[in-house]
């Protein structure tokens, strides 16, 4: 696996909890915020990504020592 796929960035959150048929294996980028939302009350919307993926923004996660 490249170094610099989103697995391994920072912005990168698992989401195992994901069972939206569409979505099913997809984790979460937290780079930028989530989008609007479809109503008030509805859940975020976080861009969603496989692990795999990568973009251009990037950035190494450091785990805390
Ligand atoms: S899409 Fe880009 S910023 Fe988001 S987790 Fe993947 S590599 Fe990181």
């Amino acid at each position: 696996m490249s170094t610099t796929m989103c697995a391994s960035c920072t912005f990168f959150k698992a989401h195992a909890a994901n069972t939206a048929k569409t979505l099913k294996g997809a984790d979460l980028c937290r780079f930028n915020p989530p989008v609007s939302q479809p109503e008030a009350g509805a859940h975020v919307l976080w861009p969603a990504v496989k692990s795999d993926d990568w973009c251009g923004h990037f950035e190494k996660d450091i785990e805390a020592a």
